[in-house]
């Protein structure tokens, strides 16, 4: 984020007079870099700080749009022309009981800063994303899953409270018990009702540092689903990897990793395993001669439909070869595989790329998820990366998941395919809608109003908003993705 380039772009825009501190103004990005904002960023290192901010957003007239590390990959942490309050300096741990594996945490606190620190001690987070760059804040916001959705449920299962700063400027800590409402609605209310400033997290017990891994090779979709559904009492974690450039009967075709954790005893070096040095992934590639920071390079070439489909061939195939075979990993190198090439989304540059990701329940998932991918061939854009999981319902008032599964699907942006893409996500959209499919705000680029009406009209839905407006009469709390798919239906 260069200053310089950020004054410049917003004087551009519109401003003629800074109604905030020119200094503050920032060009910010989502995190697939489709979509970006000019904002007055503020970013506070205490409470009061936080609360200033909220005081200056009132007497300025101006909205807030909150945002932790930005790893949203569209729009929810972006607030056009407004203020941006960033969460990333209130990252402190405040209280940690290391028999109970109970800690509290600032909202600005990664998940990478979170698991670093309490492995030793013998636990790990619930839940976490296939990235350890989010905030706890911006995760207990979107309520993320894991890739052991099915077994655990979300990051607000596992939340025992927050605080949380309402826009009033009060501060409310709410539980299961106390501010009950508000506890189910801000965990995945995208930051709408007010601002995390500590979050209580129960974490699992560990026995060793490693993870049993299986792969198991899948010719169809069909074979996906039967494995993911005779594996999903006994695995702790599934997930699946899918060929979207496979066509025919094996569409779907892929990969699955299937990892157990270690029973006490089975590991006979735990002490070591659970370090955190062991974990790390490793710093560079090419047998040690290349730092990984160059790695984005080397896939540059391949992100393009030729390209992707000799890789997701290649993939496929050599998957193949191992499927069956157990090995041991640690949980860092299990859980955030995305992390292994450092900024890998700049192969995608300059338009970036979005994601598409729908949860389906189990029973038409197969047919649905053949149809979107079909829909996909059809319009001359197929998914270069494809992910499948396996989901149980929750009881946020928000909330994405279902019992039943989920594909991520990433499509590279270029100013050639823009309009086409978003073309095609809204008729992925109607197939979602009418197979009674969620979408999920934390990957979201695209979903206009009509797209939601259905969602909208839910009963929690419906409640969330009433929320909205009994907390929040005068819409201080705002973001583009708000503004985009929910504000025309109010
Ligand atoms: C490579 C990659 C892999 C991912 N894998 C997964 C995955 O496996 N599962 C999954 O569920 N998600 C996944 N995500 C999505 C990511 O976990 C979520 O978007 C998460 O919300 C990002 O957290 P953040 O701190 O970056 O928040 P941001 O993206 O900055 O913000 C997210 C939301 O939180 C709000 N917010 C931020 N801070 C606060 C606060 N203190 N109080 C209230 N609201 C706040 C923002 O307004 C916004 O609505 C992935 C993302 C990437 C880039």
């Amino acid at each position: 984020m260069s200053v310089k380039t950020s004054v410049e772009r917003s004087s551009a825009i519109r401003w003629n007079l800074p109604v905030l501190p020119s200094d503050h103004l920032e060009n910010v990005s989502a995190w697939g870099m489709a979509q970006e904002a000019v904002s007055y960023v503020y970013r506070p290192s205490t409470v009061e700080g936080v609360r200033s901010v909220l005081q200056l957003a009132l007497e300025k007239g101006m909205t807030i749009g909150l945002r932790g590390a930005g790893r949203s990959y569209g729009d929810a942490s972006l607030n056009a022309e407004n203020i941006c309050l960033d969460l990333t300096r209130m990252s402190r741990i405040l209280d940690w009981n290391p028999d109970q594996g109970v800690i509290r945490v600032e909202p600005g606190v990664t998940i990478g800063q979170l698991w670093r620190y309490v492995l030793e001690d013998g636990w790990w987070p619930y839940v976490v994303s296939g990235t350890m760059f989010p905030t706890i804040g911006g995760a207990a916001s979107m309520n993320i899953h894991g890739k052991n959705n099915f077994q655990v449920g979300t990051i607000g299962d596992h939340i025992r409270e927050f605080e949380i700063l309402l826009p009033n400027g009060k501060i409310k800590r709410c539980n299961r018990v106390e501010n009950s409402d508000l506890f189910h609605a801000a965990i995945g209310g995208f930051g709408m009702l007010g601002c995390f400033l500590s979050i209580t997290l129960e974490l699992k017990r560990v026995h060793s540092g490693m993870l049993k891994v299986l792969p198991i090779s899948v010719s169809s979709l069909h074979d996906m689903i039967q494995v993911f559904e005779a594996r999903m009492q006994s695995a702790d974690y599934l997930v699946g990897w899918v060929d979207c450039f496979a066509s025919g009967s094996s569409i779907g075709r892929g990969l699955i990793h299937q990892a157990n954790y270690l029973q006490p005893g089975e590991d006979p070096m735990p002490t070591q395993t659970l370090r955190v040095e062991n974990q790390e992934l490793p710093e560079t590639f090419l047998f040690g001669l290349a730092p990984k920071s160059m790695m984005w390079r080397f896939m540059k070439p391949f992100v393009n439909p030729v390209g992707m489909r000799t890789v997701n061939a290649a993939r496929y195939h050599s998957g193949a070869l191992h499927s069956g075979k157990t090995h041991f990993q640690t949980h860092a190198e299990f859980a955030f595989l995305l992390d292994y090439v450092p900024n890998w989304k700049w192969a995608y540059k300059p338009g970036g790329l979005i994601q598409y990701q729908s949860f389906i329940p189990a029973s038409n998932a197969e047919e649905v998820f053949k149809e979107q991918i079909n829909l996909c061939r059809k319009h001359k854009e197929v998914p270069l990366l494809g992910v499948f999981k396996r989901h149980k319902p929750d009881p946020f008032w928000m909330t994405h998941a279902v019992e039943g599964y989920s594909l991520a699907m990433d499509f590279r942006v270029t100013s050639s395919n823009k309009e086409r893409i978003w073309k095609l996500a809204s008729e992925l959209d109607r197939i979602v809608v009418k197979a009674g499919g969620r979408f999920y705000f934390a990957k979201d680029s695209t979903l206009s109003p009509k797209s939601l009406e259905t969602f909208y009209h839910e009963e929690r839905v419906q409640r969330f908003l009433s929320l909205k407006k009994e907390v929040d009469p005068i819409c201080l709390f705002q973001t583009n993705l708000f503004r985009r798919a929910f504000q025309p239906l109010l």
